[in-house]
């Protein structure tokens, strides 16, 4: 961190349940965006609060992730399209132009990105870290963790560990906004466990509709919380292993995954 005003997030609700995230830059109106679905509601709600778009970032290549690629490069010019190597060489993310391997570093006015390569939900999946935030696309969500499209338990299980050594206070910008639905499982898998108990009660309350107010979002997260209440990052807690009946880290991780996928 520079002495420098510290980047502001807008959130764009975009299709049913994807989020895409504007990063900031408060002093000179430029803004880069985190997976944007659509570029429709991107473009709106960048003329809404009056920036310019100076980059793209992908975590992955699914459509929810690249889908406003395409305009949004049409409608601010050849701004920079990051993501990662694997999906550059299999010419997954559309317009694609800068090609990421774990521990880059990318320039966000006064400060360093770390790039991070965390596959399990697919091969190439990247998270960006910056200043106290983690922009995750679908690694990690509230209370959950993304679907094993294409790495193995023992991938993501790696991945999950290196953001479990981040520091607790750091907030975690996911794609989706699963945390009720989450929760739910998590309560079938540790009925008795009042931590989660609260924070399902608490999110179930925050999540009620309110007579045609926009709908209310649990992420940002914070780290502290998901160490504390995700499942799918206490592999090694005593209540967790007895649920699952295994003891070895990746099988406990592996069968509550498996268990979620069926839920
Ligand atoms: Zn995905």
């Amino acid at each position: 961190m520079t002495s420098h005003q510290p980047p502001l997030i807008a959130c764009v609700p975009v299709l049913k349940d994807n989020y895409a995230w504007l990063i900031i830059e408060p002093s000179d109106g430029s803004a880069v965006v985190v997976d944007p679905s659509e570029s429709a509601p991107v473009i709106h709600a960048a003329d809404a609060l009056d920036v310019h778009l100076s980059a793209i970032w992908n975590t992955h290549h699914h459509h929810d992730h690249v889908g406003g690629n395409a305009g949004l490069c049409e409608r601010y010019g050849p701004i920079p399209v990051h993501g990662s190597a694997i999906d550059g060489e299999l010419g997954r993310i559309p317009k694609q132009s800068v090609f990421h391997r774990d521990g880059d570093v990318v320039r966000l006015s006064g400060q360093e990105v770390l790039v991070l390569h965390v596959p399990g939900h697919t091969l190439g999946h990247l998270a960006y870290y910056v200043a106290g935030m983690l922009f995750i696309g679908d690694t990690l969500f509230g209370a959950g963790c993304g679907r094993l499209f294409e790495g193995t338990p023992e991938e993501m299980f790696s991945s999950l560990s290196r953001l479990r050594e981040i520091p607790d206070d750091t907030l975690i910008y996911c794609a989706h906004e699963y945390t009720l639905a989450n929760l739910k499982f998590a309560c079938t898998i540790l009925p008795d466990n009042e931590a989660l108990k609260a924070r399902l009660s608490a999110t179930t309350s925050l999540m009620q509709p309110q007579g045609g107010a926009p709908l209310a979002r649990t992420v940002p997260l914070t780290l502290r919380e998901e160490k504390q209440t995700n499942l799918f990052l206490r592999w090694d807690a005593p209540d967790v292993m007895r649920a699952t009946g295994e003891t070895d880290p990746v099988r406990v991780f592996a069968a509550l995954r498996r268990r979620k996928d069926r839920f």
